[in-house]
């Protein structure tokens, strides 16, 4: 396999050069349609296996997975020659008698590393920016989704040479493999755990990166909140994909005064979108036996320390009900770790302070919401706390927003990506000054008196 990697890799790299010259508006642009005729062609493929990998239902799918990634390519293709235009950059008195340009170019060639939860926007939204940039790109898909990786390397292949797009299947193994090369960036999405591990490894060849990281969002229900709407907003958040959303809300405080009702609104939330709670088609299964077992170990050691159960709870192989949980003790695994699953625990609270208190002395999450009507708490929980995104009144949706980057911050992730800024991510922004009639030749050496008095006179200006 490493010669393999190592080839692949190496032919990559060996066109970054003429890439550069030849990797126009046009041909990105083609490349973009391409990539759009090789998703339609095999969407039904990749439906099927996402099926067959995760249990998603066929709506759901098209909604948070293939939706999201043809918007991607279309806001790409028509933004892309703004993108691309060198711009011009003002310098005050410091750049008299300059020019001073901001011109993006390619990095070259990146390596793509995707999770499994979203098998194929994860995978393919970070390819449209790297093509958009003009980079070549080696795309790892995850080992627990094999249904999917398998369709997407067939997509890839159908679209693109190999010296410009390919898929390498594998788990961790050949990752490591991949991280080994000389990648001139490298686009992680993962847990913050193997984050670390792929940071480290670029360090050995100073590889640029963007760390698409995750950790627990919490969702802070205040007293003005509109209950339903909020309920609403939440289980849509929490339960879609079965909880294994980078963004989910992970956890939910709620204010003491709305606690009861907000507790009725969210369970006849639930029992609408699932009515038939675990049989429920539009339930997706967790993603393998092994995370399946996490869970319900997790919750079942909740119960064990004095939690308790409000809502569902069952499981059944990969499926597990939406689960409301209440009084988690403290440092369970359920506090402690991102939960990744459709089990909700709901932390009422008197001071909203203890609140802000509790979310800033841990890592800062991918996300925040805050349900409420009263803009000075909204803003006061804005201010006051430090996250990849927030949602005010609403759940998930600042993931597809064309005007907004989307990332994390330290421990949720490093760097940005999705339109713009997944551009500037595959990109470096080349700074170029050109000399028209630059003064600073008059204060070249020798430092004579004429030469000193005018360095007197830059440092009272410019400083
Ligand atoms: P993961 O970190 O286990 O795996 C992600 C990828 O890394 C897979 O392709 C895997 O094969 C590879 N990998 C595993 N071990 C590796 C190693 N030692 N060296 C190099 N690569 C290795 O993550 P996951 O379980 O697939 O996804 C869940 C996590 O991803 C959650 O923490 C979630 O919050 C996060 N996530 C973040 C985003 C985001 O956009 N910020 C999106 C989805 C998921």
């Amino acid at each position: 396999m490493t010669a393999t990697i190592a080839a692949t890799v190496a032919a990559q790299k060996a066109q970054v050069a003429a890439r550069r010259l030849r990797f126009g508006l046009a041909e990105r642009r083609q490349a973009l349609a391409d990539l759009r005729r090789a998703i339609i062609a095999h969407e039904a493929d990749l439906q099927a296996a996402v099926a067959q990998d995760m249990g998603k239902h066929p709506a759901e799918f098209t909604l948070l997975e293939i939706v999201p990634t043809l918007a991607e390519i279309t806001h790409a293709r028509r933004a892309l020659p703004g993108w691309m235009r060198a711009r011009r950059q003002a310098g005050g008195l410091a750049g008299l008698g300059t020019v001073a340009r901001l011109r993006p170019e390619t990095k070259g060639a990146a390596l793509i590393i995707a999770p499994w939860n979203y098998p194929v926007s994860l995978a393919l939204g970070p390819l449209v920016s790297a093509l958009a940039a003009g980079c070549s790109a080696v795309l790892k898909p995850s080992e627990l989704t094999p249904a999917t990786s398998a369709v997407l390397a067939r997509l890839v292949a159908s679209a693109f040479p190999p010296d410009l797009v390919t898929v390498i299947e594998g788990g961790k193994e050949v990752a490591e493999e991949l991280l080994a090369q000389p990648f001139d960036h490298i686009f992680f999405t993962g847990s913050p755990e193997v984050g670390r591990i792929v940071m480290a490894a670029a360090a050995r060849s100073l590889a640029s990166v963007t760390l698409e990281l995750g950790g627990k969002s919490p969702a802070i229900v205040g007293p003005g909140a509109d209950l339903t709407r909020a309920a609403r907003w939440i289980a849509f958040g929490k339960f879609s994909n079965a909880g294994q959303t980078c963004i989910a809300p992970d956890h939910v405080f709620v204010a003491d005064s709305v606690a009861e009702a907000f507790g009725t609104e969210l369970r006849r939330a639930i029992a609408g979108m699932y009515p038939k709670g675990l049989g429920s088609p539009d339930l997706a299964q967790i993603v393998s036996p092994r995370h399946a077992a996490r869970l319900t170990g997790h919750l079942a050691e909740a119960q064990a320390q004095g939690a308790r159960l409000v809502l569902g709870g069952a499981s059944e192989a990969r499926r597990i009900e939406p689960t409301l949980i209440e009084a988690l003790a403290p440092d369970c695994a359920l506090d402690r770790e991102e939960i990744f699953g459709p089990i909700l625990p709901i932390i009422r609270y008197g001071a909203l302070d203890a609140v802000i208190g509790r979310i800033n002395a841990r890592p800062k999450p991918l996300a925040l919401y805050v349900f409420d009507t009263d803009r000075s708490r909204i803003d006061r929980i804005i201010a006051e706390t430090s996250s990849g995104s927030v949602g005010v009144n609403l759940t998930l949706l600042q993931f597809s927003h064309a005007g907004l980057p989307f990332g994390g911050v330290n421990s949720s992730g490093i760097g940005a990506a999705h339109g713009h800024w997944g551009f500037r991510a595959f990109s470096h922004e080349k700074a170029v000054l050109e000399n028209r009639f630059s003064p600073l030749s008059l204060l070249f050496p020798p430092y004579g008196r004429r030469a000193r008095r005018m360095i007197g006179l830059v440092r009272r200006f410019l400083t």
